[in-house]
């Protein structure tokens, strides 16, 4: 059944996608309070794919009073845990019926294949709210110890109003990794979209509705970071703010909130996370493989994306070998043809700036052995060749930089040691990969590294029952698994004397 949906038959769909763009506030679409909207653009048409709400200040304001009346109001927030199960597996449901026009809308909004889409974001976005809906009748609150005279109870309530600010690369599943939670936690919350993919949460809205999600807990505002970003940052009747996004505004997060209510915030931020393959590693094969999905899926435009590949000097040139020969497998190609496996870059400026880096690491001496060319493809230059350099040092920029594209860079190392002081040399710490056949040293480099996650013997490990997040100027906080709870509940104590 999968094959009949070939290039033509997603090529009839996107042209038939009539989506839906305005704000979604207190269970209804509307336009921006001003009227304003902005173009939502196909990176690999150059298309308009839909005019979308300019949210600003009066939108937000209008978003948190209705996320604040449905909290007070208590349909979500003060149910039974019980009841908010089936809500939440029922829009898992629904994310899977509408899987083609949901992939379809990520797709054209920044440029993945739909393969991809289709067969890893909206499974995945669907699979976390049913592990969240599983959750939310499961979780005990705790009784503390205490003397004879007094009982402490430790009960866990939700915050509030919560507020998600979240980038493009995984514009569903981002969405899902604050929304999900966040409503199993009995919040309302407020979902700010990045400005090149905002059409999948509109209809992610929608779908919650539909599945009786109460008017007013689940909002969507698109609109521009500036605007919509900073009002919800500021806004001092938001409790907590949840972000996802580079670390240079992350860090402007932690000032809205001084500036304001000193709501809470937790930072995903980015990464630049290295690869080490050491000589004892018995499957290069495998390694190589990984190395080069590590930098090309989603062409590279992942957080925690395997961009610096640390290699034992015994091993280099055999190893880069096969990571090329992997890595040409991954040709820039129309993303809305299920063939493809690299579409393309999320918009044109996002490209120009990939490819500077690419200039600069061939300035800076790194020696470039595969790709490094822009591509035009049809009516867009938005795609990269998958690009490899070696000779790279710690100190280029290539090295040092989270590029989010399709570009790596190979470092030598002869011990151990040198591998993971080089590994750790870095303001980042999300993720980290090690491919060794040695029990002892797996543990012992995994120890050492600091990064939020480290992966042995793959790369970029993931499930929805297992934290992600990071550390150093990655951020903090952890999202999935019941950890991510924590970011949206707080504790209450409450002492009962005897
Ligand atoms: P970004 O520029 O930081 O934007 C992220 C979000 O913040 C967008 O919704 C954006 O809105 C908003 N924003 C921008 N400027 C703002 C401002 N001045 N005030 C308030 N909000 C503002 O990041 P991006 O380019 O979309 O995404 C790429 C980055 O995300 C990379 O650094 C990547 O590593 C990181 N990332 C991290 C993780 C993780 O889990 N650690 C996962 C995915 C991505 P606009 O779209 O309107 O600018
Ligand atoms: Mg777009």
């Amino acid at each position: 059944m999968l094959s009949s949906k070939d290039l033509s038959f997603w090529t009839a769909c996107a042209s038939a996608l009539q989506p839906a763009a305005q704000a979604y506030i207190d269970g209804r679409l509307q336009d921006a309070v001003d009227g304003r909207q902005f173009a939502s653009i196909c990176p690999h048409t150059g298309h308009t794919i839909a005019m979308v709400a300019r949210c600003a200040q009066a939108d937000v304001d209008l978003a948190v009073s209705a996320a604040r009346r449905s909290f007070e109001g208590g349909d979500w927030s003060r149910c039974h845990p019980r009841e908010r199960k089936p809500v939440l597996q029922k829009l898992a449901q629904l994310l899977r019926d509408n899987a083609d026009e949901l992939a379809l809308l990520d797709c054209l909004d920044m440029g993945k294949p739909i393969s991809d889409a289709l067969n890893i974001d909206v499974p995945a976005t669907a699979a976390l709210f049913d592990w969240y809906a599983e959750a939310c009748d499961k979780l005990y609150d705790e009784v503390a110890p205490s003397g004879p005279d007094a009982l402490a109870l430790v009960t866990r309530e939700p915050v509030g109003v919560v507020a998600a600010v979240i980038p493009w690369n995984f514009p569903l599943d981002m969405a899902a990794w604050k929304v999900a939670p966040a409503l199993a936690a009995g919040n309302s919350v407020l979902l700010k979209p990045a400005e090149q993919s905002p059409l999948s949460a509109i209809r992610l809205a929608q779908l919650a509705s539909e599945a009786g999600l109460p008017d007013g807990v689940l909002n969507v505002l698109p609109g521009y970071g500036e605007e919509a970003g900073q009002a919800l940052g500021l806004h001092p009747d938001i409790d907590c703010l949840s972000f996802t996004g580079s670390t240079e505004i992350g860090k402007r997060f932690l000032a809205y909130s001084a500036a304001s209510n000193m709501k809470m915030v937790w930072l995903e931020c980015g990464g630049k996370s290295p690869n080490l393959v050491f000589g004892d590693c018995a499957d290069l094969d495998a390694a190589a493989r990984k190395a080069a999905f590590g930098i090309c899926f989603n062409q590279g435009q992942v957080c925690s994306a395997s961009s610096r590949l640390l290699v034992e000097n015994s091993i280099h040139d055999r190893f880069v070998e096969k990571v090329l020969t992997e890595m040409a497998h991954y040709q820039p190609g129309n993303p809305l043809d299920p063939a493809t496996r690299l579409g393309s870059l999320v918009d044109a400026g996002h490209t120009g700036r990939v490819h500077g880096f690419i200039e600069d690491g061939v300035r800076q001496g790194a020696r470039l052995l595969a790709g490094g060319e822009r591509l035009r493809l049809g009516d867009s230059d938005c795609y990269l060749q998958p690009t490899l350099f070696t000779g790279v040092t710690p100190q280029m920029r290539i090295a040092r930089e989270e590029i989010f594209g399709p570009v790596l860079s190979v470092l030598r190392f002869d011990s151990e040691a040198e591998a993971i002081a080089m590994a750790n040399d870095s303001i980042y710490g999300l993720a980290a990969a090690v491919w060794t056949d040695q029990l002892q040293r797996a543990h012992r480099v995994a120890r050492a590294l600091r990064a939020g996650t480290v992966s042995v013997n793959t790369v970029d490990a993931l499930d929805p029952g297992v934290p992600f997040g990071g550390c150093k100027q990655s951020g903090f906080g952890r999202d999935l698994s019941l950890h991510a709870l924590d970011k949206f509940s707080q504790l209450k104590t409450t002492w009962i004397s005897l």
